[in-house]
C-alpha cells in the first residue's frame, strides 16, 4: 500500500509522545545503572602491586603511576587518571590481573574546572623499608660503629 512506511513511522512517533517517559530530571532524579557499566574508577591499593600493565595497556595514557622499592616489593606512590582523555574502553581494567582497577556504576565526574577533572587515587609517601632478618646484624653493627665514632657532647 502507498504510504505503509509512512504510517509505521507516524505509529512509533506518537507512540513514544504519549507513551511512558525514559528520561529522568537529572540530578534531582537518577537512574539506576547497570552493575557492568563503565563509570568513575575505584583502586584497591592493598590488591595493586604497581606493575604498571594498566599503565601499558591505556591507548590514551590517561594513567600516570609512581612507585618506589620497599624492600623487595614495590609501592605504589601515587596513581592518578587524567579522566579528560579517558574513552571509558576499560583495556586497564581488563588487563590488571590482580583485580585490583575496577569501574563503578557512579556516573557524577562532573567539575567546573577542566584540571579539578583528574582523578588522584593514589597519594601517599612510601614506608621505612624493613629489614630482613639477614639485614639486621649488619644493620646493628653498622649503628654501634657510628655510634662509636661520634664525638661524646658531654665530656
Ligand atoms: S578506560 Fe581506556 S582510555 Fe580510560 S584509562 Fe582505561 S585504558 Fe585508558
Ligand atoms: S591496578 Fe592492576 S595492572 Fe595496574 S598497577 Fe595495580 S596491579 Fe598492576
Amino acid at each position: 500500500m502507498f504510504g505503509q512506511g509512512l504510517l509505521k513511522g507516524l505509529e512509533i512517533t506518537w507512540g513514544r509522545l504519549f507513551g511512558k517517559k525514559h528520561t529522568v530530571n537529572y540530578p534531582y532524579k537518577r537512574i539506576e545503572m547497570f552493575p557492568r557499566f563503565h563509570g568513575r574508577f575505584q583502586l584497591d591499593v592493598d590488591k595493586c602491586i604497581a606493575c604498571g600493565l594498566c599503565v601499558n595497556a591505556c591507548p590514551n595514557k590517561v594513567i600516570e603511576m609512581e612507585r618506589e622499592k620497599v624492600g623487595k616489593k614495590q609501592f605504589l606512590t601515587k596513581y592518578v587518571m587524567r579522566i579528560e582523555y579517558c574513552l571509558f574502553c576499560g583495556l586497564c581494567v581488563e588487563s590488571c590481573n590482580r583485580d585490583a582497577l575496577r569501574f563503578t556504576n557512579v556516573i557524577d565526574m562532573n567539575q567546573y574546572r577542566r584540571k579539578w577533572v583528574r582523578l588522584t587515587l593514589v597519594d601517599r609517601p612510601a614506608p621505612e623499608a624493613e629489614e630482613t632478618p639477614e639485614e639486621a646484624p649488619a644493620k646493628a653493627a653498622k649503628a654501634e660503629a657510628a655510634a662509636g665514632k661520634a664525638p661524646d657532647k658531654e665530656g
